[in-house]
């Protein structure tokens, strides 16, 4: 069995509701589910919404990142899984995040301010390592905030 790491990419179009808070239920539960399957398969990532998009980096072991990433196409609050990358990587890029969740603070929208097209956010203008820079420097500018 391989014990390379992989790093997974994808975007896809928000099907759950535009209500503010009922949204916010929805991810919640969606980042409940994902942190508790994560942390038992050993996957780690970060998850942004954006404009009507989710755009997800997963990593981890290759069978149990392709196993969820089964189930996460199947889900019907989102669609047009759009996948950009899966590849082997030397070491993970949110190694102390079970599935974080970045994007919608204000820290996040001024960061994400030079990436994001005018008043749209367009990921499939992304490739795979773009979308992976975007996450991860997010996480990273969280993380310092939180410090
Ligand atoms: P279950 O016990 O089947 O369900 C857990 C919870 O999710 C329950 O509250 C259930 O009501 C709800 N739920 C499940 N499927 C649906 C659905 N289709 N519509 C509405 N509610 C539903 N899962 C991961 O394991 N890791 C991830 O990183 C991950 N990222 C996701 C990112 C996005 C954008 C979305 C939309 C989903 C993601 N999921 C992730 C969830 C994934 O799609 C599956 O719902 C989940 O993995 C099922 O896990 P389970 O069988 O343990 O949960």
């Amino acid at each position: 069995m391989s014990t390379e790491t992989y790093r997974l990419v994808y975007y896809s179009r928000n099907l759950t509701t535009d209500d503010g808070e009922t949204f916010a239920a929805e991810v919640k539960d969606i980042l409940e589910t994902s942190r508790a399957n994560n942390e038992r398969d050993g996957i780690t990532g970060a998850l942004m919404f954006n404009a009507g998009c989710f755009a997800q980096v997963l990593e981890g072991p290759l069978d149990v990142v392709e196993v969820a990433f089964e189930r996460i196409q199947q889900d019907d609050r989102h669609s047009d899984v759009s996948l950009l990358a899966m590849e082997p990587i030397a070491e993970r890029s949110f190694p102390n995040w079970a599935m974080g969740f970045v994007g919608l603070s204000d820290l996040d929208a001024a960061r994400f301010a030079d990436v994001a097209v005018a008043s749209d956010f367009d990921p499939s203008r992304f490739s795979g390592d773009k979308l992976h820079s975007i996450l991860r420097d997010l996480a990273v500018e969280e993380e310092r905030a939180a410090a």
